[in-house]
């Protein structure tokens, strides 16, 4: 993987002149158990969290390339550097103040799942905000995921790997 990524990142470079930066990639030996734990499909093969821009892999996928090509590069560079995905990622930031907040801890772990009395006077500020977060992203899903296709098309193409069959 580390290969491809050096070899699309200057790819990437010299065509469009962007790379992610911030983002990372994280490839599981055991995929299932982490989604089971943080209540992510098991049954896909990868996904992205846009709070810590993290692509998550499983490590065993037939299509562990292209979901990769998909995950850091498509939604990646959509997170960094559209509008909208900067958009996306600072609801996650704001949502993750509020949960910080709520737990009553300095540092959240990546995809916290919340187990917060339903009676603190932060709850309904951060329903709203979660909900808010989850339209907007609902109302954009396409633009998100079509750049994702798309860049996962193209480079697919221009790298030689196998089309994926599953990820969100
Ligand atoms: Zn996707």
């Amino acid at each position: 993987m580390k290969s491809l990524k050096h070899k699309v990142d200057e790819f990437l470079l010299k065509e469009i002149g962007i790379i992610p930066i911030i983002s990372s990639y994280v490839i599981h030996t055991d995929y299932e158990a982490y989604c089971k734990k943080f209540k992510r499909d098991p049954k896909s093969e990868s996904f992205f969290a846009v709070r810590g821009l993290v692509s998550h892999l499983r490590a065993d996928s037939p299509s562990l390339a292209q979901n990769f090509l998909h995950e850091h590069y498509g939604h990646g560079l959509f997170c960094e550097y559209s509008k909208t995905g900067r958009r996306l990622w600072q609801y996650e930031q704001d949502l993750a103040g509020l949960e910080k907040q709520l737990l009553g801890v300095d540092k959240l772990p990546e995809d916290v799942v919340l187990n917060v009395s339903a009676h603190h006077p932060l709850i309904p500020d951060y329903l709203k905000l979660k909900k808010e977060s989850e339209r907007f992203f609902l109302e954009n899903l396409d633009k998100y995921e079509g750049f994702a296709y798309w860049i996962e098309a193209w480079l697919g193409k221009k790298f030689n790997c196998g089309r994926g069959k599953f990820h969100n």
